[in-house]
């Protein structure tokens, strides 16, 4: 009932989704995309590459798709050498974005560990050239990648409500667990609790900013989403205690 109300409230808020692969963006902000559905927004994700199994992955992905509340998947006609930064793929990038004149767009961060996922975000900021959309990066897709550069989680969204969806739409591209391991999608679940625990809740997402263009209310003016978690909710109590102690010497 709520989130039908949500929806006549925040109608017309496009979001676009970047992924290079089928199933990047489930690992990077899945959770993050169950809040700007159940607000309202009309997000849309778009694979900029299949590199195997085409019709299979593509399945996959719209299965996930579907737990996570996006309207629709686009995946760009890219063959996986022609990826890059280069007029084909920052073609393909302009034409969705002028299609769906998102108000809103993420994509991978620019200093991933891997090429795919770097050209994208470069591609797409190549074509914020004519545009005037917010563009926010998703944390490093493969959670062990190594990299020169240090993520700087510069907005963290709480994500505590959709955790179970996220993992389920994770699971959704079957094909991709036994090739990961049993690991892979724990690791993914561990990096949502550390960003939780930055800001005292149980899961989170994090993001760098590219740029904001004035508008940062991505969820419609809701605020309050997940329960504070159960190890923080006396920690004022505690605080209160120590400094009474402090106080007596
Ligand atoms: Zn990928």
């Amino acid at each position: 009932m709520a989130e039908h109300a949500d929806l006549k409230r925040n109608r017309g808020n496009t979001i676009l989704v970047f992924g290079a692969h089928p199933d990047d963006i489930e690992i990077g902000m899945a959770g993050t995309i169950c809040r700007l559905t159940a607000c309202g927004n009309e997000v849309y994700s778009c694979i900029a590459s299949v590199p195997d199994k085409r019709e299979s992955r593509i399945k996959e992905a719209r299965d996930a798709a579907m737990i996570l509340g996006i309207k629709d998947v686009i995946v760009l006609p890219i063959k996986a050498a022609q990826l890059g930064y280069n007029r084909i793929s920052i073609g393909a990038i302009d034409s969705v974005i002028k299609q769906f004149q998102p108000k809103s767009v993420f994509t991978h961060w620019v200093e991933d560990s891997h090429q795919d996922h770097v050209n994208v975000t470069r591609c797409i900021i190549a074509a914020t050239r004519k545009n005037h959309f917010n563009v926010y990066m998703y944390e490093q897709t493969i959670p062990g990648g190594i990299t020169p550069a240090g993520f700087r989680a510069q907005y963290l969204v709480d994500v505590s409500k959709y955790i179970d969806r996220k993992m389920a739409s994770i699971h959704a591209h079957a094909s991709q667990l036994p090739r990961n391991g049993p690991r892979w999608s724990e690791g993914v679940r561990g990096r949502a609790m550390y960003r939780g625990y930055q800001i005292n809740v149980e899961y989170g997402e994090a993001f760098e900013i590219i740029k904001i263009n004035g508008d940062t209310n991505l969820f419609n003016g809701e605020t309050e989403v997940g329960e504070v978690a159960p190890e923080y909710a006396d920690a004022g109590e505690s605080a209160e205690e120590l400094v009474s102690v402090s106080f007596q010497f």
